[in-house]
């Protein structure tokens, strides 16, 4: 049999199997999964906010961000690479954390002329140097710019309705003319989440993926 016969079998059992044991009413099958495209933005400690914007400097709110707790704040900086490349208002997202870091995408990579590596927010070992600036100071990191990884956050509630755990990297299918399917995306299971699938621009742009898409997980089964 040639390879494209084969390939054609295959699919066409993969089908059958696929629409013989597929619960018609399963929640988790729908398109229930809200995607959220992520601009590129930072992350703070407290001292990086010190050395930016001064000594004792709150952040203020622009908007409240999906995710309970976490919100979009009026501030900014501006990201430097070592070849003198910079990206201007890069939003800052509050509140504080324990590591600071920058979430770019591709583009910015090439523009920036770093080589980013894919990561789950706060691993930043081995990554990028890279410098912020705020009206108040200049901030050297020697490690800290990533592109995050697409993840999903859920609650363990959804992950049981989902069959998933934390940590597992899944399929995802978006709705729409366009819709595609994103390889590795990890879950990321948490009480304090809210329901959606975070992609960043580069991703999203690919795909003419929008704020108002939904996504699904296509079940382990058929990866
Ligand atoms: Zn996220």
């Amino acid at each position: 049999m040639e390879e494209k016969d084969y390939k054609k079998l295959v699919d066409m059992i993969t089908e059958t199997i696929y629409r013989e044991i597929k619960p018609k009413d399963e929640p988790s099958n729908l398109f229930s999964i809200p995607v959220e495209i992520s601009n590129h933005h930072v992350h703070l400690t407290r001292g990086s906010l010190d050395i930016l914007y001064g000594k004792d400097y709150e952040l203020t709110k622009l908007r409240d961000l999906s995710q309970p707790g976490e919100f979009a704040s009026n501030e900014q900086v501006s990201i430097v690479s070592a070849n003198m490349k910079f990206i201007e208002k890069v939003r800052i997202l509050g509140p504080l954390r324990e590591y600071t870091q920058a979430e770019l995408s591709i583009t910015d990579g090439y523009f920036l002329g770093l080589d980013l590596p894919t990561r789950i927010s706060g691993n930043l070992k081995g990554s990028p140097p890279i410098i912020f600036m705020g009206p108040q100071g200049v901030l050297t990191l020697s490690e800290g710019a990533i592109r995050a990884a697409r993840h999903i956050h859920m609650t363990p509630e959804n992950a049981e309705s989902y069959q998933v755990k934390n940590g597992d990297r899944v399929k995802v299918e978006v709705s729409g003319d366009h819709g595609v399917i994103y390889k590795d995306v990890v879950i990321r299971v948490s009480q304090k989440s809210k329901l959606a699938l975070h992609l960043d621009t580069d991703e999203a742009n690919a795909g003419n993926v929008e704020n108002k898409c939904l996504a699904r997980i296509i079940k382990k089964f058929f990866h």
